[in-house]
């Protein structure tokens, strides 16, 4: 068996010569208990702009089993694992694909080959807690999960995106045409035997975490309108509700005018053309997010472009 693991790189300079060693150690100790036949690392650097790709060249010449591939712009973690893939699902019987930071235990890549040998397409690596990440991304994350279970989004809780898949589950992956990549949802839907490998996520071997909040709160967003089309259907459910709401208020009206107290609405009527606007701008911003997503399929541009690549056979 032909093992590739695929480790999407943005600016990690910091953290590479380590996890060179560390996958390195991995995969001697694959081969000698002729887990896997061959191993190697494939490293794709996602347009850092440290000195990255020098790295990865002077790596490749220490280590004989790293390859690097250079995307000539920085396409983002999604996207960059996509292209490692799409090159090793040529070449591989099986992937593994991990962050470059170590935060994901490589010890866990073991258990995933057992598990390949078991007779598994898929297998997830799942985070057992989540200690050594900050209370903000712990809460985040788990309302993310949850927000996207709610859905109806079929994702396995607490797996990023550390996992072996097989070389069918691969291609099965790869032929998948949408540009808008949320790799976790479109695995869980492939439906191949799959298992799960937990481990201990670690803090950042070194360097700073390149999702800051921006990111991460587009990659949700992404994640979500890429995955469900149920927030157009909440859309319409909350308007009729406002109709009704406002069928109520507007009978409320009526019989306060016979009142002859007409002035005293002011309040309430400030307070719900404010609720409503707000409503209405978050509505069309839902739908703008959807229509932004077909443009984006419609033009079908390529995903990334390489721009050079060292030790690949
Ligand atoms: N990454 C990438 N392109 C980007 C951002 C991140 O290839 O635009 C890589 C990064 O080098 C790392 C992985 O994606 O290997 C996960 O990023 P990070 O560890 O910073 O995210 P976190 O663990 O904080 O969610
Ligand atoms: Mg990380």
């Amino acid at each position: 068996m032909n093992l590739v693991i695929v480790v999407p790189c943005y600016n990690e300079e910091e953290v590479l010569p380590e996890t060179s060693r560390q996958l390195h150690v991995i995969i001697e100790e694959l081969r000698l208990a002729r887990k896997i036949t061959a191993g190697r690392i494939l490293y794709v650097d996602d347009g850092s702009r440290d000195k990255t790709w020098s790295l990865i060249e002077s790596l490749s010449t220490e280590y004989p089993e790293i390859s690097g591939l250079k995307l000539a712009h920085n396409v983002g973690h999604q996207q960059a694992l996509w292209a490692g893939m799409e090159w090793a699902a040529v070449h591989a019987d099986a992937i593994v694909s991990i962050d470059a930071d170590l935060q994901d235990d490589v010890r866990a890549i073991i258990s995933m080959v057992d598990d390949y040998h078991r007779g598994m397409d898929i297998v997830y690596g799942v985070r057992k807690e989540r200690n050594k990440d900050t209370l903000f991304k712990k809460y985040t994350a788990l309302f993310f999960y949850r927000f996207m279970q709610f859905l109806g989004g079929d994702i396995v809780y607490n797996h990023a995106d550390f996992r072996l898949m097989s070389q069918r589950a691969l291609q099965a992956l790869m032929s998948f045409p949408e540009r808008n990549l949320f790799l976790r949802g479109l695995v869980c839907s492939l439906g191949f035997p799959s298992s799960i490998v937990y481990y201990d996520r670690q803090e950042r071997f070194a360097g700073e975490s390149k999702y800051p909040f921006s990111k991460m709160l587009s990659f949700a967003l992404d994640g979500i309108t890429s995955f469900s089309v149920k927030p157009l259907r909440y859309i319409v459910v909350l308007g009729i509700l406002f109709i009704l709401v406002s069928l109520a208020v507007i009978i409320y009206g009526v019989i306060i005018y016979m009142d002859g107290k007409a002035i005293q609405g002011w309040t309430s009527l400030l307070v719900s053309i404010w609720f409503i606007g707000g409503c209405i701008l978050t509505s069309i911003g839902i739908i703008g997010e959807y229509v932004g997503k077909l443009y984006k399929e419609v033009k079908r541009r390529p995903r990334y472009f390489i721009e050079k690549e060292v030790n690949l056979f």
